[in-house]
């Protein structure tokens, strides 16, 4: 079995690449019947993250992908990583490599008709990045190709799944060469993204939402922002757009409207995209930047959840939740889950007893879901295209004036679906009063210090 990580397990960029070249020729040939302890479909985000976690706890690791190559990237993505994603990230220990391939430090700025919030540079007490996947992907597999212990397959597709005795003991799958191999573990990690193939295989059970938005998206440079290297977003009616800078001068442009208007807006897409942006205050100019690909559709991206575990299996990442990915949340989920999974299950992966790793599942499984349930059910709720609630209004109009009522409270965590999305009264009411204060003030012409308006109840 040919070990794909570089001799003395540094992470040499050029080591990497060319015994990678070299593996996708000589894993047909090497390729055994080989026990290992974790086989992991899928070898992106969330898949590369669990490798390196398994291997560092001494774990033999077969990571397989069915991409031919080191450099294959996911093209469907705008590049949001969230500050939560980035601690694993750095866990990792990638993200000073992140930095140097000019990974752009987010956060920025967002409007609703009540005007703008946000912050104009990232936050002090931790933010995420933007980095293209194009150069974040090769980073995050060649970490992974590195880190002694994995031994990754690249242009190698899991096509069924190997069952004993109602438990998963492997996969099989096409090798380079026409080559059909079986690989053996105690677990297998469902990594392999939204249409996951092992999920399908497992028959696991799953639940569709619809969204009802589509997404079409490019790449500028040369495009100044309203506020330099902040970020710009837009709740425009039921529509929303973005403007990520990202790494070495590309900006991300995303229109995100509602499905009624698809019909419409594919009779002139380029024309419809820029009128779009046109409509938005302080938007960039797209007359004077330059496009550098073409606009990228997704029109169908419903809201998919799965069963995340049966025995001698786990799925992380979009194979067990592919949520809207208007919030920018599916890579930073994604690196939580292998981070929980590999926590929870890498003791009981060192013993040979199967009851152990089933009871560890069962509390990966009630993590993930204790998680990220009301997260996914406000997603779904917003997706279906609806007017902002009560909630949303008071808290958008609030954050004017405060913008922790934007980012804290704010629209994305106030669906009224489930009173346990609420917002705490204390903020109900710190937001009301402040608007309130502010009316009277713009009544009376008189402005007050903010120290006038009371206490805050937000704890600095
Ligand atoms: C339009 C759009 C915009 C998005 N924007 C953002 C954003 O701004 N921020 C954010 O955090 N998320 C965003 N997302 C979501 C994000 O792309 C996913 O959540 C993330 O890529 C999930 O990572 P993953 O590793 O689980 O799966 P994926 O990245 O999908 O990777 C799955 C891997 O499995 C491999 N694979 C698949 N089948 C097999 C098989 N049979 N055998 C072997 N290998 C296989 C694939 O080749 C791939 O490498 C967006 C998604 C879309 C569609």
């Amino acid at each position: 079995m040919t070990n794909h990580h570089n001799q003395n397990g540094t992470n040499n960029r050029e080591s990497v690449v060319n015994s990678d070249v070299n593996s996708v020729d000589n894993i047909a040939a090497n390729m055994g019947d080989t026990q290992y302890d974790v086989v992991i479909v899928g070898a992106s985000v969330a898949g590369t993250a669990a490798a390196v976690f398994f291997a560092r706890s001494g774990l033999r690791v077969a990571l397989i992908e069915r991409n031919r190559e080191m450099k294959a990237y996911k093209k469907a993505c705008t590049h949001y990583l969230q500050p939560f994603g980035v601690r694993v990230l750095k866990r990792l220990g990638v993200v000073e490599q992140l930095e140097a391939a000019d990974a752009q430090p987010n956060g920025g700025r967002v409007w609703t008709k009540w005007g703008w919030f946000g912050n104009s540079a990232p936050s002090k007490k931790g933010h995420g990045y933007n980095i293209r996947r194009e150069v974040l992907d090769p980073i995050l597999r060649q970490n992974a190709a590195a880190t002694p212990g994995v031994e990754l397959f690249l242009g190698t597709a899991v096509r069924d799944l190997i069952v004993e005795n109602d438990r998963i003991v492997g996969v099989r799958v096409n090798a380079p060469g026409k080559k059909v191999v079986d690989m053996r573990a105690k677990l297998v990690v469902g990594a392999d993204g939204r249409y996951s193939r092992t999920a399908k295989l497992a028959g696991v059970t799953e639940t569709v939402a619809p969204n009802n938005r589509f997404v079409y998206f490019g790449y500028y440079r040369n495009m100044p922002l309203k506020d330099g290297k902040a970020g710009q977003m837009w709740f425009q009616g039921e529509s929303i757009g973005y403007a990520m800078p990202n790494d070495n001068g590309y900006t991300l442009l995303a229109a995100i409207l509602p499905k009624t208007e698809l019909a419409t807006f594919k009779q002139d897409i380029e024309g419809n995209f820029k009128r779009f942006f046109e409509t938005l205050p302080n938007s960039p100019n797209l007359h004077t930047a330059e496009r550098n690909s073409k606009l990228l559709g997704m029109v169908d991206l419903p809201i998919v959840s799965r069963q995340t575990t049966m025995p001698g299996l786990a799925l992380i990442g979009d194979a067990a939740v592919a949520s809207d990915p208007l919030w920018g949340n599916g890579m930073s989920w994604a690196l939580l889950a292998a981070d929980w999974l590999t926590k929870l299950t890498k003791e009981a992966l060192s013993s040979e007893n199967t009851a152990d790793l089933d009871a560890a599942l069962r509390l990966y499984a009630e993590k993930h879901h204790a998680s990220l349930a009301d997260r996914l059910a406000r997603d779904i709720d917003f997706a279906k295209v609806r007017p902002f609630n009560w909630i949303e209004r008071l808290f958008y109009a609030a954050s004017i004036h405060d913008l922790r009522y934007g980012s804290q409270t704010g629209p994305q965590n106030a669906s009224l679906t489930n009173y346990r999305n609420w917002p705490s009264f204390k903020h109900i009411k710190g937001a009301a009063k402040i608007l309130l204060q502010h009316k009277y003030n713009n009544l009376t012409q008189r402005v007050k210090p903010r120290s006038a308006l009371g206490k805050s109840v937000f704890a600095d």
